[in-house]
């Protein structure tokens, strides 16, 4: 069941977040410690700029509401955020920039001057599109926004992302909008650690991840990691192996997230939207096409017609390849929108073409088992839509 369509989709998007400058690093760590020869950043511009210019060349941007962009509060960001740690990114950009991650190791998040207003621009921009969606004035919403979110913790930066903008889009959902339940789906290849701790112990925001097993950050995203305290059962983990495809990713969708959606009746969903799952990712190792991001995002749309009024926000978090991320990003709004077929997919009948895209049996089995622990553990709990 899906809910019938009366308002366009929105996106949100400004120049100055392509402006957010990571070039301190090279790929994914920083340069010059003198065995790394400087290279362009992993988390840069280009695939980002690409997509919007794909948006555009594609006709779509013209049917696309655009959400005008505003900085996020101080007291926004400490909805999630530390306020020392908001303090520290507003010092460092106040001067030449430095690291968000605050020294955590492996974590590097450099930022230029004036990237916190960029970061607090990419928060405010999300709670305007959790507005127009509530409000009414849009169906749903893509945010196109840098730097990246899910990595970032309370109280440091992490992995690129220096404000947790999913968790700040559910805390501000409940605040500003007094919603009770919402729910982050995320399905970028790498761990949602930062909503995975921000909200452990949180039952009224219900966190699901789906990523490549053990790829980032270390040690982060077991099966077991399901919540504590109150919050327990809250937080699942889906670690798929490498070499997960379109079968493996939408059999996830339909036997757990939508399940465990049903279960906990949001009011809203947000989608923690990263595009490295994508088969020619720089970064991971999975196998993803244009479609399959297309047919996940539809399985989405479908629950939250059934869940919550339709009310959904993607939000774009990792993704580095530069001549995919845009179809695969033009696929996901397509959808939303509900305007397939702008432009031809030039990927999807490449990778597609590719073996063991179907659900493969030991992928088939972690399924099963995550499955079967998620019903043990939801079993003695109310289901929250007979409530
Ligand atoms: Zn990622």
């Amino acid at each position: 069941m899906s809910v019938e369509r009366r308002q366009p989709t929105g996106l949100v998007w400004h120049e100055l977040f392509m402006w957010h400058d990571t070039s301190a690093l090279a790929g994914f760590v920083k340069s010059g410690r003198g065995v790394i020869e400087p290279d362009e950043a992993a988390e840069k511009p280009a695939t980002k700029r690409r997509m919007k210019n794909l948006l555009d060349v594609a006709g779509l941007s013209e049917y696309l509401i655009p959400i005008k962009v505003r900085a996020a509060t101080d007291a926004e960001l400490t909805l999630v955020h530390a306020p020392a740690y908001v303090e520290t990114i507003k010092s460092m950009s106040a001067r030449d920039g430095g690291d968000a991650s605050l020294g955590a190791v492996g974590g590097d998040t450099p930022f230029g001057p004036g990237g916190f207003d960029i970061a607090a621009m990419a928060a405010g921009g999300i709670f305007e599109a959790v507005d127009a969606i509530l409000e009414g004035r849009v169906d749903n919403a893509y945010a196109l926004v840098r730097p990246p979110g899910h990595h970032a913790e309370r109280g440091h930066g992490f992995g690129f992302c220096i404000f947790n903008n999913c968790a700040l889009a559910a805390r501000y959902i409940q605040h500003r909008h007094g919603l009770d339940r919402v729910a982050i789906v995320d399905w970028d290849v790498h761990h949602g650690n930062g909503a995975e701790h921000i909200f452990w112990d949180d039952p009224t925001v219900l966190t699901i991840s789906i990523h490549q097993d053990g790829l980032y950050p270390p040690g982060s995203g077991a099966m077991s990691a399901r919540g504590g305290g109150g919050g327990a059962g809250y937080n699942i983990n889906v670690p798929l192996p490498p070499g997960s495809g379109a079968g493996a990713y939408l059999a996830v969708i339909e036997r757990i997230v939508v399940p465990a959606l049903r279960h906990f009746a949001p009011h809203f969903i947000v989608v923690a939207c990263g595009f490295d799952a994508g088969a020619y990712d720089p970064m991971a190792r999975m196998m993803l096409h244009p479609d399959a991001f297309r047919a996940m995002t539809r399985q989405i749309l479908h629950a939250a017609g059934a869940l919550c009024g339709g009310r959904v926000l993607f939000a774009h978090e990792g993704g580095y390849h530069t001549l995919t991320v845009p179809f695969h990003g033009l696929a996901v709004i397509e959808e939303l929108s509900g305007r397939n077929g702008s432009v031809a997919d030039a990927f999807t009948p490449i990778i597609a073409a590719m073996p063991y895209q179907d659900l493969q049996p030991h992928q088939d089995a972690i399924i099963q088992k995550l499955q079967s622990a998620i019903a043990e553990s939801l079993g003695n709990k109310p289901h929250r839509t007979k409530t």
